[in-house]
């Protein structure tokens, strides 16, 4: 495992070796970029990264489509001979020449073993947020467009049952309570987790439960809940009440932030519960710092922030113009991260936290974004399963149900699109820090999974792995250590890829 330093300079000491001659003759897969004020070039082979002087980075950003000695000779014209000529002898050190173009090896052709299942205890909400795809084409029926409202008890242990069955020899499973609002249907919430125990003792397994709620529901009773099972919540919240109450509303209109901290206070009384919060970025709704700052300042452990991209979000998508917007953001969110490490400060923003780690430490490069359709396996209210909680309803999708058993098969393009196979993807300097990005980005731009959704989610996604380089360039030694802390105990179960 190699740790990537911050290297502020690629000039090497004066007197290092300067001799070219018989190098390879073209620079291998590279990528330049500037954030937070420096200058670093990826290369992209090794996946290691530096923070670099100018020479250096105009050499790597001139080089491609020319032989090296032609850029070694432009750049003669730009800047000093002596100065090309030991960032040359650098990069070349570096590997930067050479390597020929990366590809990870060809996946396994089995299926992963199912390790999470995302359990829609009920279509019902008691929120009418503008942005949310389960009302989507169903007017004021916000049911996904299902017929009933709660899952019943024998659909849910049917799942289950199906899901323990897909685990293999896995002995850690997770199970997140999702809906709708699933807090509307606690009684069966608490039916599947002493079900999922006795299943524990039957078979050895360990089952964590999880629950994404918006936080209105968070009563004596549901609290009670969550701390005998040992429930991790992860609340809906889209920052201070202006903003929160513009697109999440009860449904007579009023807003729902009052209710939602108030439920947060309640779960937190007397305990160090670690809360991560889910932020949704909205057209007309999107202050990423201010969000950021006042999440954290109420003491939630991680913001993860979601762009409504593509359709599906009654008009509340992201425009081109939003997504330039939320470029912009990112970096003032980044500056400000540095600044509350080097403070002391708690500061957990899951977009950049996540990225830091990858492009830190040298791993098995990342192939997938995400674990739907592999790991990950969703079950609707009526008994349907689905890749995940955004693809329910979409029938296409669909996996089989509880009566028919889980159709295997439709599973297998989640694990067979990876990086180095899918068209956009294979040919992205991202590719391996990033994994393809959300299946249902690409389904709601393009109607498919193959092709990434490049105007708004690669866009971001290349951003956000940018400013994740320029950060760990930006942070000492022992803060990035503590950052690796941060991911590993908050990062979702959803997202381990
Ligand atoms: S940024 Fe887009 S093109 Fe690049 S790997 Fe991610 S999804 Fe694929
Ligand atoms: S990233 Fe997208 S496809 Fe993956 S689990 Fe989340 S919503 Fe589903």
């Amino acid at each position: 495992m190699t740790v990537r330093g911050k290297i502020s300079s690629a000039a090497p000491p004066a007197g290092e070796c300067t001799e070219t001659k018989g190098a390879p003759q073209h620079i291998g897969e590279a990528h330049c970029f500037e954030a937070l004020g420096q200058r670093i070039v990826l290369n992209v082979a090794t996946s290691l990264f530096y923070a670099v002087n100018n020479v250096a980075f105009e050499l790597v950003e001139d080089a491609p489509g020319t032989n090296w000695a032609n850029a070694l000779r432009r750049a003669k014209r730009r800047f000093r001979a002596r100065d090309v000529d030991d960032a040359a002898a650098y990069l070349e050190r570096e590997h930067f020449l050479g390597l020929p173009k990366k590809t990870s090896p060809p996946p396994s052709p089995g299926l992963r073993p199912l390790s999470t299942l995302e359990l829609c205890v009920t279509h019902a909400c008691n929120l009418a947020c503008r942005y949310c795809y389960g009302r989507n084409g169903h007017g004021d029926n916000p049911l996904y467009g299902s017929a009933i409202a709660h899952m019943p008890v024998e659909v849910a242990i049917k799942a289950v049952d199906l899901f323990w069955a897909g685990s293999g020899k896995l002995k850690e499973l997770n199970l997140t309570f999702f809906g709708g609002e699933p807090l509307l249907n606690l009684a069966l919430m608490r039916t599947v987790a002493e079900y999922c125990h006795a299943k524990e003792k039957d078979t050895g397994k360990k089952i964590h439960f999880s629950v994404a709620t918006n936080g209105t529901l968070l009563d004596d009773e549901a609290v009670a809940f969550v701390r005998e099972f040992k429930v991790g919540v992860q609340v809906s919240i889209d920052g201070p009440a202006e903003l929160h109450n513009r697109n999440r509303s009860f449904r007579d209109g009023t807003g729902s932030y009052d209710s939602v901290i108030a439920g947060v206070r309640r779960l937190r009384a007397g305990r160090k519960t670690r809360i991560p919060a889910r932020i949704t970025a909205a057209h007309g709704a999107m202050d990423n710092l201010e969000v950021f700052r006042h999440l954290t300042d109420l003491g939630f452990a991680s913001v993860h922030i979601e762009p409504a991209l593509g359709g599906g979000c009654n008009g509340a998508e992201l425009t081109a113009e939003d997504v330039d917007e939320l470029l912009r953001q990112e970096e003032a969110v980044a500056r400000y991260f540095v600044e509350s490490i080097h403070a002391g400060r708690y500061a957990n923003y899951h977009g950049l936290v996540r990225h830091l780690r990858d492009t830190r430490v040298v791993h098995d490069r990342r192939r997938h974004y995400c674990g739907a359709g592999r790991g990950l396996i969703c079950v609707s209210n009526e008994g349907g399963f689905y890749p995940c909680h955004r693809f329910v309803g979409v029938k296409e999708y669909c996996l089989g149900s509880v009566e028919t058993g889980i159709e295997h098969a439709g599973r297998h393009p989640f694990h067979a699109l990876h990086v180095d196979a899918r068209p956009g993807c294979r040919e992205c300097w991202a590719r391996y820090f990033c994994g393809g990005g959300c299946w249902n980005h690409a389904h709601t731009a393009h109607g498919g999974l193959e092709r990434p959704d490049e105007e708004g989610a690669c866009r971001l996604l290349r951003r956000q792995i940018e400013l994740a380089m320029a950060v760990n360039a930006a942070l000492d030694v022992p803060d990035q250590a503590v950052i690796s802390g941060i991911y590993d105990e908050t990062t979702l179960p959803h997202l381990k890829a």
